[in-house]
């Protein structure tokens, strides 16, 4: 069976390149029909692990992930991590290591006047003698000193150190017992039974340290799947300047999940030049060996164009239900809120425009815009729209866009006009602005009442 884990660190908020590895690697298990295992890594316990799970699974209920198992915390494990480092000490293949902070310094320096690489030089590998007084060991892992260390990268394929040159008898305990990064990674990806460890490439150069806990306790090695980084358009990683970090930021700025996690998956990973992809689809499709081997760069463009086109696609009853919920607006009530919603997904990039449009729309403008009425009440443009009042006064069963366009068609043929005498003094009359969609979209939505309600305002405040 396929078990892939996400495991991030506890930063309060899931971050939008965690999200991505979390997504490949769920989508991997699912398409598998496996496990996607969540595990927090809170070895550093003055961070709050329980509230960094909570805005994790929050943010993975938002986009439609789901973890299986219960969440693993590394800080309740403390005594599975003791328990091997027993056993490793016992069978010889970690030792205590009793040098004092003043000899590493001292090995440091000298080391680094040699232009030597800086690293533990295994004085107590094989010692036996009576330990110095006054000092807390640290344990360390017996670490081969040469020889090739292979990962065979799912993405990168082989990558290949020198023990010497990455290795040294690396610290599996502190002095006060608690176990370190690589140790307890290797042991819970090896207990949780993780089959594909799928993870951003920054992590490549823990690799090596984690295979050698894996091969001291005789546990089946996972294949790796190191992700190229997200860089963003210099080709640096992706930092808060670039854009949100933080995935409930992006609900809030209005886009919605299906367009974030098409994003991602898009992000170092392709099907042919296909875009769009639903999650059923990227759950039939993904292979995390189609992966990108260099990074991806993030473009912001891309994200609004893929969430505009969600937009669009939404059905009007999952807009209304999203404008309710998330924007306090409600349109469920209005008569004509196919129309409505119609009009305007085709117009807004993301869901804060779309409700940000509607009061626009239905509430009736409270004041005209200077420049507007500049431009638009030239000439006889209240002559105009007094004839239109006229006009949908006599007209009857008004409902459509399509029947308000009817009848502005006529009036600018009766009076031999452009389509811009009327269209713009209507738009400022109905909508205070410029802006927004179609007149006759407009019209339809107010309703007639409304829409000569509004014209006569306009009339009487204007002229
Ligand atoms: N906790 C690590 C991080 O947040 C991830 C470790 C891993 O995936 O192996 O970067």
């Amino acid at each position: 069976m396929v078990v892939t884990r996400f495991a991030p660190s506890p930063t309060g908020y899931l971050h939008i390149g965690g999200l991505r590895t979390a997504l490949l690697s769920y989508l991997w298990a699912r398409r598998n029909g496996g496990k996607f295992l969540l595990r927090i890594e809170d070895t550093d316990k003055s961070r709050n692990s329980e509230e960094a799970a909570l805005a994790i699974v929050e943010a993975f209920k938002w986009v439609g992930l789901e973890h299986d198992d219960a969440i693993v915390y590394q800080s309740a494990r403390d005594g599975v991590y003791a328990k091997y480092i027993l056993q490793l000490l016992d069978e010889g293949k970690a030792y205590k290591c009793y040098m004092s902070k003043d000899e590493l310094t001292e090995l440091r320096e000298t080391q680094m006047a040699n232009k030597e690489r800086t690293r533990y030089d295994g004085r107590y590998r094989d010692f036996d003698g009576t330990p110095p007084e006054g000092i807390d060991p640290v344990i360390r892992i017996k670490a081969p000193k040469t020889g090739e260390i292979v990962i065979d990268d799912g993405i990168k394929g082989r990558v290949s150190f020198q023990a010497e040159d990455i290795l040294d008898d690396f610290i599996i305990a502190r002095g006060d017992g608690s176990p370190t990064y690589n140790f307890v990674v290797a042991i819970d990806d090896a207990l949780m039974g993780v089959t594909e460890v799928i993870r951003g490439d920054d992590h490549l150069s823990n690799t090596p340290k984690q295979m050698v806990v894996y091969r001291a306790l005789g546990f089946d090695l996972p294949k790796f799947y190191h992700v190229p980084m997200i860089h963003n358009a210099d080709g640096k990683k992706l930092s808060k300047r670039d854009g949100a970090t933080d995935v409930m930021a992006y609900k809030e700025m209005g886009y919605l999940p299906e367009a974030l996690l098409n994003f991602l998956v898009r992000l170092g990973w392709s099907n042919g030049d296909q875009e769009i992809f639903s999650l059923d689809e990227m759950l039939t499709l993904f292979d995390p060996s189609s992966i990108n081997k260099s990074a991806s760069i993030y473009n912001i463009d891309k994200l609004d164009w893929l969430n505009a086109h969600y937009i669009k696609n939404s059905t009007n009853t999952a807009l209304a239900t999203l404008l309710h919920e998330s924007y306090g607006v409600n349109v469920h009530g209005h008569d004509q809120k196919e129309i409505l919603l119609d009009a305007l997904k085709e117009r807004a990039k993301n869901m804060k425009e779309l409700a940000e449009l509607i009061p626009g729309i239905i509430e009736a403008p409270t004041e005209y815009d200077e420049k507007a009425v500049k431009k638009a009440f030239k000439d006889d443009a209240i002559a105009v729209l007094e004839a239109f009042v006229t006009k949908l006064e006599s007209a009857e069963l008004l409902h459509l866009p399509t029947d308000y366009h009817h009848q502005m068609e006529a009036l600018v043929s009766e009076m031999e006009i452009g389509f811009g005498k009327i269209g713009m003094p209507l738009r400022v009359a109905l909508l205070g602005s410029m802006g927004g969609p179609g007149m006759d979209s407009v019209m339809a939505i107010i309703g007639k009442d409304e829409t000569i309600a509004r014209i006569k305002k306009a009339v009487e405040t204007l002229s």
